[in-house]
């Protein structure tokens, strides 16, 4: 889960709350939200590495609209995956599959995403038709993509954060939520928001750290 906020705030029952492990909301930092579109295409891109990054034209403030002022702009930077380039069972014989993943605000921002999502997807088509992808737009096939809303329906995401709660100091290492909630009896925590963090190897060692813990309380309860 990669929120443990939403399972103290949302999914557990209320007596619980009084002796949760939760800093009020509004103290918490959260990550960024993304807007990953889908897609494939009735051509191959063979000069697409597997991982490109597309810069746009800002940096700094490009940050503080996503993190600060929480409004789109009108421009982006990218993160474009391609994992034909180094499987081609991703795509049918002579098609390429990718995916562009585009760092937007959270749910704290006020984003319609029911009109904005359309209209992103075209914009982020169009730049990279005008860039490093040429007529993308007369062979794109298939497209999709999710919002921050999708993360927080599907993934239980907290203000639909992409990475759950940010990496700040105050919110990593021991600060981050723990594997094992110091209170109540029987939650454990593997995922993107408890420690150590987010991304795929820090999951993958917040579980490692679980299997521990519950064979250490196993080991406990036996006595
Ligand atoms: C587009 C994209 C690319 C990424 N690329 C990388 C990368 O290259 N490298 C990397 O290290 N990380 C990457 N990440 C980050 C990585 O995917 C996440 O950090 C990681 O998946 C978080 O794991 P998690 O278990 O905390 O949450 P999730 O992967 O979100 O898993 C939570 C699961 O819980 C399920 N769930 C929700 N509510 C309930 C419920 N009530 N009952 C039962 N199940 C429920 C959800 O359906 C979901 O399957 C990427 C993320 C995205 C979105």
């Amino acid at each position: 889960m990669r929120t443990p906020p939403t399972v103290y705030s949302q999914m557990l029952p209320a007596h619980a709350h009084r002796r949760k492990r939760l800093l009020p909301d509004k103290l918490t930092h959260y990550s960024m939200g993304l807007f990953v579109l889908f897609f494939g295409t009735r051509r191959t891109y063979d000069d697409i590495a597997h991982h490109t990054i597309w810069m746009g034209p800002r940096y700094k403030d490009l940050l503080a609209d996503i993190f600060d002022r929480k409004i789109l702009a009108d421009d982006f930077s990218l993160y474009l995956h391609r994992p034909t380039a180094t499987d081609s069972s991703f795509a049918p014989s002579g098609y390429d599959s990718f995916y562009v993943l585009c760092p937007v605000p959270n749910l704290r921002g006020a984003i319609d995403w029911k009109t904005t999502g359309p209209l992103l997807q075209d914009r982020i088509v169009a730049a990279l038709a005008d860039t490093i992808m040429p007529n993308l737009d007369a062979v794109i096939t298939d497209a999709f993509y999710m919002t921050p809303e999708d993360f927080k329906t599907d993934y239980r995401s907290m203000h639909g954060a992409g990475f759950s709660i940010a990496p700040i100091f105050a919110q990593s290492a021991w600060f981050r939520f723990h594997n094992r909630d110091p209170h109540i009896k029987n939650l454990y925590f593997a995922a993107a928001g408890a420690h150590p963090g987010a991304g795929m190897p820090g999951v993958l060692c917040s579980a490692k750290v679980v299997e521990k813990l519950v064979a250490e309380d196993d080991a406990k309860a036996m006595l």
